[in-house]
């Protein structure tokens, strides 16, 4: 399919200074159509600018609607990298299924992509730590009011350009574990990357920030007591020196963040366990030192170490991270490998 060109005449003033993270857009961005009988069609790299929308339209009632989250990094031959672009493209299909959208060609995401990290290469960020975060979404646009699947759908890609998460290295964070809300259940959403998840962590998240702490932890839907993800991050742990980090059961997203860091600890020999890890368990290897880590992974902030889990009246605590500690080590290889600054040993960057 060709990709349409409708360029804009006068650029906007790139911003100067911090880049506050989803602040600020690129000129453009990539949109295609969709309609029922007729498919995904008329794909187009138009100005960045508000859309019209119909009052009735679906996604603002039902909230039928996905996105995805990466990155473009600037590498130090002055190309660009993706990072495992083609596994956010699959799994924004996967969210697609759960929530009755249609499926996009991810080739045809992938090239408009390309096409529009071409038009707006200009604001790819080039120091260092900094990057240009690429949010892809579909959204439902019948207008109606009703349950049932839209007939017609828009994706589109837009680009916003971001600092670095941690302006002056890793800092660790505190993390309240939620203990009354609940963030998905098996069955439900909790695997895809649609907006309801978001709303539904929304009441926990200003609660836990009140009492001084950055992000929940979610328990499982049903019996709060096996420990999920952190909503924006998957969340791992080192316990006794092997790598521990929930299973993919349904209920939790999967991050590729997640998945790469597992493949990382593999190849160096760490011991990896995906399986279910109860809040008691992390209690008690808080208490008798086993507990050695605790970190969170996901495309903003790629490695989050905690200081510190709130559960009720339990305060679980890891020793201070130092340049030995495993996080530390992954964190480097991971951003190494997204800036070009070391080997790429399983082939997961792209460079434009
Ligand atoms: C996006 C997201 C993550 C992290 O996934 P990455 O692919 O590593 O960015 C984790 N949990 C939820 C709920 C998410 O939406």
């Amino acid at each position: 399919m060709e990709i349409q060109l409708k360029l804009k005449q006068e650029l906007k003033k790139k911003p100067e200074g911090e880049l506050s993270f989803g602040s600020y857009f690129t000129d453009h961005m990539f949109v295609v159509d969709y309609t029922e009988g007729k498919g995904w069609h008329d794909p187009v790299i138009m100005p960045y600018e508000p859309i019209p929308m119909d009052p009735a339209c679906c996604t603002l009632h039902y909230g039928q609607g996905i996105f995805e989250g990466m990155k473009a990094y600037y590498n130090k031959n002055g190309k660009i990298n993706l990072f495992r672009p083609m596994e956010n493209f699959n799994r924004l299909n996967r969210s697609a299924d759960k929530v009755c959208i249609p499926e996009i060609d991810p080739e045809l995401a992938y090239q408009g992509l390309v096409k529009l990290l071409e038009v707006d290469r200009k604001w790819i960020p080039e120091k260092h730590g900094e990057s240009l975060y690429i949010r892809p979404f579909i959204i439902a646009t019948e207008p109606f009011l009703g349950i049932k699947p839209s007939k017609t759908y828009k994706f589109f890609i837009i680009c916003s350009p971001v600092g670095p998460y941690y302006a002056s290295g890793l800092k660790p964070v505190k993390i309240m574990v939620e203990e009354h809300h609940v963030r998905a259940v098996i069955g439900g959403l909790g695997e895809a990357k649609t907006m309801a998840n978001y709303a539904a962590s929304l009441l926990a998240g200003e609660k836990a920030k009140k009492l001084g702490y950055t992000q929940v932890l979610w328990l499982d839907g049903v019996e709060k007591k096996y420990v999920e993800e952190v909503g924006t991050m998957n969340i791992g742990f080192v316990i006794n020196g092997t790598f521990v980090t929930p299973s993919l059961d349904g209920s939790i997203l999967a991050g590729i963040t997640r998945d790469s860091v597992i493949k990382v600890l593999k190849k160096w020999g760490i011991s990896v366990e995906e399986r279910r890890i109860s809040i008691q368990e992390l209690i008690q290897a808080g208490k008798d030192g086993s507990l050695n880590e605790i970190f969170g992974m996901g495309t903003a902030a790629v490695i989050s170490p905690v200081s510190e889990l709130k559960y009720k009246d339990e305060i679980i605590k890891v020793p201070d991270y130092s340049s030995d500690s495993l996080v530390m080590k992954v964190y480097d290889y991971i951003t190494g490998v997204q800036y070009g600054d070391v080997e790429d040993d399983f082939g997961w960057t792209v460079e434009l």
